[in-house]
């Protein structure tokens, strides 16, 4: 039998990237996925992946920088599987600018969508996982949420805001056999990284230690460790998966 066998996961920015790489392991584990996202072409092919490799998986439709849409979706996804045993919260976006320049709104976008979401989709789901005594949260942060980055200082504050959430639910869930960790990528090979130029990527590579970019399977690998019985000692921790790029 599979690790994750009888467990509902949800994974929010599941349409792409690292977080279609998380559904498909958990999918793979056992687990009945919930995909979130916006766009719902994309997390209907998601979706197919997985039942077509003999998993079960459901999409929903989600914005995570809207309270509206964070309760609806736990409501629905609540009354059609039953529970949430595992909530990734990966959904996140980048919009880069020197601090000094930075737009108020440019800020505040970014908080709400990787952090504001990120607190309040665990709020509406972390009964369910109360009542079964079990719970899995895991918080996709980043490595520039430990080190800072120049022109990222909206997205590099949400990581870090992510990694305190992180600690602060893991005391408070503790008791009710809930653990809350975050899992931090360094550079990984996604939509989000394509952006970066040529001389960006090799300046990048040059400080990883691994002398390679990391795949969205690397951080799949981190988070299915997290979600499994092996790791019910581990909560509050930031788990590092970045090739040695920085060593907290
Ligand atoms: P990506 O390919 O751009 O995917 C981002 C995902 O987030 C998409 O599925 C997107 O789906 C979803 N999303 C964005 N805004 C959303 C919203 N308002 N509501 C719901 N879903 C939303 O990026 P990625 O590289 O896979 O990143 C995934 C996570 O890893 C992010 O939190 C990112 O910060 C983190 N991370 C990435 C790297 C890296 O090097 N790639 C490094 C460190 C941390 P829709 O557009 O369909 O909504």
């Amino acid at each position: 039998m599979s690790t994750l066998t009888g467990k509902v996961a949800l994974v929010t920015g599941a349409s792409q990237g690292i977080g279609r790489a998380i559904a498909l392991d958990l999918a793979r584990q056992g687990a009945t996925i919930a995909l979130a996202a916006r766009s719902a072409d994309k997390l209907s092919a998601v979706a197919e992946e997985i039942i077509t490799a003999g998993g079960t998986a459901k999409t929903y439709a989600l914005d995570v920088a809207s309270e509206e849409s964070i309760k609806a979706t736990a409501k629905q996804v609540l009354a059609e599987l039953g529970t949430v045993h595992i909530l990734v919260n990966n959904a996140g976006v980048t919009k880069d600018g020197l601090a000094l320049r930075m737009k108020l709104a440019d800020f505040d976008d970014i908080l709400r969508t990787n952090l504001t979401g990120a607190f309040l989709l665990t709020q509406a789901v972390i009964s369910s996982m109360m009542k079964n005594r079990w719970g899995r949260v895991i918080n996709i942060a980043s490595v520039v949420g430990e080190t800072g980055a120049a022109g990222q200082a909206n997205y590099a504050a949400s990581k870090a805001g992510m990694i305190g959430l992180t600690k602060s639910f893991a005391r408070e869930f503790a008791s009710r056999g809930i653990t809350v960790n975050a899992v931090a990528p360094g550079f990984i090979e996604t939509a989000m990284t394509h952006v970066l130029t040529d001389d960006q990527k090799s300046g990048i590579l040059a400080q990883i230690p691994l002398a390679r970019y990391g795949a969205d399977t690397d951080i799949a690998a981190a988070v299915s460790f997290l979600a499994s019985d092996a790791a019910g000692y581990i909560t509050g921790h930031t788990l590092d998966v970045n090739g040695g790029m920085y060593m907290g």
